[in-house]
């Protein structure tokens, strides 16, 4: 079933610039669901809608059936939507636990003291193969490990739809593999996950949908999954 509907979103910039043009996009609970497009298509700007970074000239989201509003980042946390960036927003001369933990509140059952966090954070480490030493100093960290920092991050937050957007443009081969390990563990315990990318070929064999965006529009949503489970 849908998780997310977005549905006839526009988004007029204040300079004109039309950046999405009436573009529908809905995503299943459970499902890694890759959001494709050339530089400039509009994919940033839907997903900053979705995280209530920016607001649509028109246009409606659903969220589990629900018609929602997403003024700000907060309303997004709320409904457990978690985006990693590209660009990462850590404080370099802390530890990995300590980024984790700032300016998070815990997720709901966690207890807040901070061996209860470090051992949340290393439960999630283990659990989802996203390797990283919780004590290390983040400064001293590959830019890899800092990604696997900020997905860490969002998943104690409680996010449960993840937005990851171009992950693996900073990653290596080995690490993009590592990544999508991680990934597909993450939906097999029921988180969503919505990969941002301008590349096609790197996400057909790990998404379960891919939906193309052409100049702000959906151009068309294939279904991947079936493929899948047939390699
Ligand atoms: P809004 O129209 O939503 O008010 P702004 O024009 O104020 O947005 O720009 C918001 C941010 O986006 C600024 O940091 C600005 O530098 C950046 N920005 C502006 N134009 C572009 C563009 N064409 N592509 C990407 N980023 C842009
Ligand atoms: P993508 O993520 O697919 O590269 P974007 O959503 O960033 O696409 O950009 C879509 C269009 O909107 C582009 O023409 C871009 O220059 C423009 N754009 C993005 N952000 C802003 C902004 N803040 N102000 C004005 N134009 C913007």
């Amino acid at each position: 079933s849908d998780l997310l509907e977005m549905r006839n979103i526009h988004k007029v910039y204040s300079n004109g610039t039309r950046a999405n043009r009436g573009v529908s996009f809905s995503v299943r609970h459970g499902e890694i669901h890759a959001l494709v497009g050339e530089n400039g298509a509009g994919k940033s700007t839907l997903m900053k809608i979705l995280f209530g970074l920016e607001t649509p000239s028109e246009g409606e989201i659903f969220y589990k059936g629900e018609k929602i509003e997403m003024r700000t980042p907060k309303d997004a946390i709320r409904y457990e939507i978690g985006m990693v960036h590209q660009h990462f927003m850590l404080v370099p001369s802390f530890t990995v636990a300590q980024n984790i933990v700032l300016g998070s509140e815990p997720r709901k059952g966690a207890l807040s003291d901070h061996k209860a966090a470090l051992l949340e954070t290393d439960r999630l480490i283990r659990e989802y193969g996203l390797k990283v030493d919780s004590s290390a100093t983040v400064a001293r960290l590959s830019v890899g490990l800092k990604q696997r920092v900020e997905i860490l991050k969002v998943l104690y937050r409680g996010a449960r739809l993840i937005i990851l957007d171009e992950p693996t443009a900073v990653l290596t081969p080995q690490e993009t593999d590592e990544l999508f390990h991680s990934l597909r563990k993450l939906v097999d315990t029921g988180y969503t996950i919505i990969f941002i990318t301008h590349k096609l070929n790197e996400v057909m064999s790990i998404s379960d949908r891919i939906t193309v965006l052409r100049a702000g529009q959906t151009v068309t949503t294939l279904n991947t999954a079936k493929t899948n489970k047939e390699e």
